[in-house]
């Protein structure tokens, strides 16, 4: 299994790791900095450098549990020593897109009471979708509005790994459809946003909703009965 750092410190960029074995999509390490596409995120791209050679990530997944790094050009061997790094731009803006949508879902259930059916983001833009029964353009001039006073209110996100028995007996948790995750996941890894969320998830988050910054509602769609879909783009995205 590869030790993935990622989970419990979204802000290692590089790590010195060891080629365990080599697929046809590419290379296993022993432990990784790099985050496979799971729960909406994408995965991180960035480089292998090892003693006589180098190749780009061009993406992250998982095949059968396994995580494997996408590389375009030469393969290290298994056994030779590696420094991967990640793309830390990228990898930033994806952590305060996923942090935003965390807290976007948080205050659309405390003030609407509805619960999201979906999302899928990219660096700096994001959608995600809501049982709500109707949505207009005012309604997200107001959502807009509670977001940016909620991450300017500089609320703490952590993380944490709860027993399976524990996470599927917190209220805040079950809203979330913590019982659709396999039994086999135990513990579960939790994010708080401090007073706001709490999810069930293994994504990358900033430490801090104001890390975020900005964020616009772009847009909203009426999907379907209780089908409603927003779009949000950080403030810095163009
Ligand atoms: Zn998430």
């Amino acid at each position: 299994m590869t030790e993935e750092l990622f989970a419990t410190d979204a802000y290692a960029r590089t790590c010195e790791a060891t080629v365990t074995a080599v697929t046809d999509e590419g290379v296993v390490l022993d432990r990784t900095v790099f985050y496979a596409r799971g729960g909406g995120q994408p995965g991180d791209t960035g480089t292998l450098r090892w003693e006589d050679g180098q190749a780009r990530v061009a993406d992250t997944l998982k095949q059968s549990g396994t995580l494997v790094h996408v590389l375009e050009g030469d393969l290290p061997a298994v056994g030779i020593a590696v420094t991967a790094e990640i793309d830390w731009d990228r990898r930033h803006t994806l952590m305060r897109t996923h942090t935003a949508l965390h807290a976007l879902s948080g205050i659309v259930f405390r003030d609407y009471g509805a619960k999201v059916t979906g999302g899928n983001m990219e660096p700096g833009a994001a959608r995600m979708d809501f049982e709500l029964q109707t949505i207009t353009p005012e309604f997200g001039r107001e959502v807009e509005e509670k977001l940016n006073a909620e991450l300017a209110a500089d609320r703490a996100v952590r993380v944490s790994f709860l027993p399976r028995s524990d996470a599927l007996a917190d209220p805040d948790l079950i809203r979330t459809k913590v019982n659709l995750i396999p039994e086999s996941v135990d513990p579960i890894r939790v994010i708080d946003i401090d007073g706001l969320d709490k999810q069930a998830d293994g994504g990358t988050h900033v430490r801090s909703t104001a890390e975020v910054g900005r964020v616009r509602v772009a847009k909203t769609e009426n999907k379907g009965k209780d089908f409603k879909r927003m779009r949000i783009e950080l403030g810095d995205a163009d």
